[in-house]
């Protein structure tokens, strides 16, 4: 057998993911309670309940969970609708309990990395016109300064908006997260707004904190043409790539908002990310298809041999995270991968998956691309938006009715790796033997 072990930069982050909604519990404020409650919006009528339970204080005992499993970063979410749960309504002790939390990560050696939005609203910005208005800015501004005021010794690194792509894209125009509106016209409005309240939160946190690293994560799709010898296919996935994961944080490189027939100058947005986060599942093979104007004249799906997560949510693609690190490699910035992970509550593809991803992050690492860290989706089992508790990436399992944790293995080899600060020869054959071939050929 091989003895090789592929090593990562000193120093690299080593965490998983969570956002304050789908952990958090109970946050009856947040545009996502209201969202529960209309009949026929979450899969089987779930409803997040106390999700898992970390605002009554099990996020204590999940962080040790992290840091005794070698961890030494975590990326959470602070949630607006309990610091501000009315325009002119602060909350201290919210943020009071955030800080709590960052005191313990700090104790337990866990470098916070901090998102600021996260999918979920607080639900007064409804009547203020949403995401729709441009007034949003201002208020979402408001709050990033009051957080980043009250948690400033403790962070440096921050997230702005969690995947600006994704919320847009469901919110907007799929119609499956709140408010559910299914309109090109105020899609465009709503980037046009993500693009100014990421650059306005940018410049604020710079001023309170001149030396922190700011930036977005985005969800990167890896697309490729399905029939690539079909001009028309190669067209389509060109266009459809350039909205879902340029769109963002091009506009934060030179300040252009580049929407299919529409071009847009945001000049100050110029410059505004200090690193380049991308979360990253899966790849589709797109076809083009033009019947289907709905879906921007094209179909969308996964490589027919490919191997399906649980309920064929995500594809094992891992030649997707080499394409998501070479398009982040272009922005000459620090590239995080701020998410990755897979549904699996039998941890029967998770090691794989977990062993081949990582086998690339390694690959951009050792080009001397600036690769600074990697963090998991996600640590426990929690609700996943509109698809439920049907989909579980935790690397703990959850009991959603008795609040017990149970360890998957893919937690130990996580914290092998990340004792180890690489993945061995040895370890693949213990945890991913089906791997083993492709990652260390004979
Ligand atoms: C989101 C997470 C979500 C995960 C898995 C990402 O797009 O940022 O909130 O849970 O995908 O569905």
């Amino acid at each position: 057998m091989a003895q090789a072990t592929y090593h990562f930069p000193r120093g690299f982050l080593w965490g998983t993911a969570t956002a304050a909604y789908q952990v958090e519990g109970g946050n009856t404020n947040s545009t996502w309670y209201a969202w529960e409650e209309q009949p026929g919006r979450i899969l089987n009528g779930d409803r997040a309940g106390l999700a898992c339970d970390w605002w009554n204080g099990r996020w204590r005992e999940d962080l040790r969970r992290a840091a005794d499993t070698g961890q030494n970063a975590h990326r959470f979410s602070i949630e607006w609708s309990r610091i501000q749960p009315a325009p002119d309504r602060w909350e201290e002790e919210a943020l009071d309990r955030y800080l709590e939390m960052l005191r313990y990560m700090e104790e337990l050696g866990l470098m916070p990395m901090v998102t600021l939005h996260h999918f979920s609203d607080p639900l007064w910005l409804k009547d203020k016109g949403g995401w729709v208005s441009p007034t949003v800015v201002g208020y979402f501004d408001a709050f990033v300064k009051r957080v980043v005021d009250t948690l400033k010794d403790y962070v440096s690194l921050w997230c702005t908006i969690n995947e600006p792509n994704v919320f847009a894209v469901m919110a907007f125009m799929d119609g499956v997260f709140p408010p559910g509106e299914k309109s090109l016209s105020r899609f465009y409005r709503v980037c046009l707004n993500l693009v100014r309240a990421h650059t306005a939160a940018y410049r604020t946190i710079h001023a309170i904190q001149p030396e922190a690293r700011v930036g977005l994560a985005i969800n990167y799709r890896s697309m490729v043409p399905a029939r690539p010898w079909f001009p028309p296919d190669r067209w389509i996935t060109q266009l459809q790539s350039g909205v879902f994961n340029d769109l963002f944080p091009l506009a934060a490189k030179d300040g252009w908002v580049r929407l299919p027939l529409l071009r847009r100058r945001v000049p100050e947005a110029k410059g505004t990310q200090d690193y380049i986060g991308i979360n990253y599942y899966t790849r589709d093979q797109v076809k083009f298809s033009p019947l289907r104007p709905g879906e921007i004249f094209s179909r969308r799906f996964f490589r027919e041999d490919a191997i399906l997560s649980h309920t064929g949510f995500i594809a094992n693609e891992p030649e997707g995270m080499w394409d998501a690190l070479k398009w982040a490699n272009r922005f000459n910035l620090p590239i995080l991968v701020s998410e990755n992970g897979v549904e699996d509550p039998e941890d029967r593809l998770r090691p794989r998956y977990l062993a081949e991803h990582l086998h690339q992050v390694w690959r951009a690492a050792n080009f001397n691309w600036p690769v600074k860290g990697y963090f998991h989706w996600t640590l426990v089992d929690n609700f996943e938006w509109e698809r439920g508790w049907s989909q579980r990436f935790g690397l703990w399992e959850l009991d959603v009715e008795t609040q017990g944790r149970r360890k998957r293995p893919s937690a130990d080899f996580f914290a092998e790796i990340c004792r180890e600060n690489g993945i061995s020869a040895e370890m693949l054959a213990r945890y991913a033997p089906e791997a083993f071939e492709k990652i260390f050929p004979n």
